[in-house]
């Protein structure tokens, strides 16, 4: 089946506990005001990629070192039997190799559950609801402080229970990290208010200047 992919990426450690996989989804019909993704709202056939290809991704790492999988956008919920099916065939390597899978989405609990409920069947953890930018900086991992981290197993209960009551303020690590792509640079991981425009500043400081930048229109 075919899902639209923004990009994969592996290893990331900033994004979810330990090292992990990372799947973001291509297409958001929501537009949160003050989106740091835009470039993940628009879906097209260029970003077309077979769930087959993207498990087979999934194995080439060793699965020893990984600890998890993330599954983030756009707004994954879009593509519900899509998402599914790749979850269907993570879920069976989470098994064999101890992954916990853990999604973000712009929805809430209830919502995704209604849209994607054999995806939602599958994960071990869900962080729900829209980036509001009047909130800005949330618990670990959340963007804004209305977004819930939410244990789904006991697994993910054991790994993210810690985390699934904290809010701003309240001593997480900052955690970003860079991935260079031809001429792309991509943050990966939840920016702190501020973190963009401070790291496009310290570029220019390196004489390195960004044409454009996902968090504006
Ligand atoms: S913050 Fe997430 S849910 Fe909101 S518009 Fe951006 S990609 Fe979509």
């Amino acid at each position: 089946m075919i899902l639209h992919i923004a990009r994969l990426h592996h290893p990331v450690t900033a994004l979810g506990p330990g090292t992990r996989l990372g799947i973001w989804t291509q297409g958001c019909a929501l537009a949160c005001p003050g989106c740091l993704s835009r470039d993940t709202w628009e879906a097209g056939p260029e970003h077309a990629v077979d769930t087959r290809v993207v498990l087979e991704w999934c194995d080439r790492p060793d699965p020893a070192g990984i600890d998890g999988v993330s599954i983030s956008g756009g707004e994954p919920s879009e593509q519900p039997e899509a998402l599914a099916e790749l979850l269907v065939g993570l879920a069976e390597r989470g098994e064999r190799h101890g992954w916990d899978l853990l999604c973000w989405t712009g929805l809430e609990e209830e919502d995704f559950a209604d849209r994607c409920p054999k995806a939602y069947a599958r994960l071990d953890g869900l962080v729900t609801g829209p980036y509001r930018v009047a909130e800005a900086g949330g618990g670990r991992w959340r963007g804004s402080a209305n977004q819930r981290l939410v244990p789904l197993t006991d697994l993910g209960r054991q790994r993210l229970g810690r985390w699934a009551g904290d809010g701003p303020g309240s001593g997480h690590p900052a955690e970003l990290q860079f991935q260079v792509e031809d001429d792309r640079l991509h943050l990966i991981g939840v920016p702190r208010p501020g973190d963009p425009a401070r790291i496009q500043k310290a570029l220019a400081a390196q004489g390195i200047s960004l044409d454009g930048v996902t968090w504006r229109p």
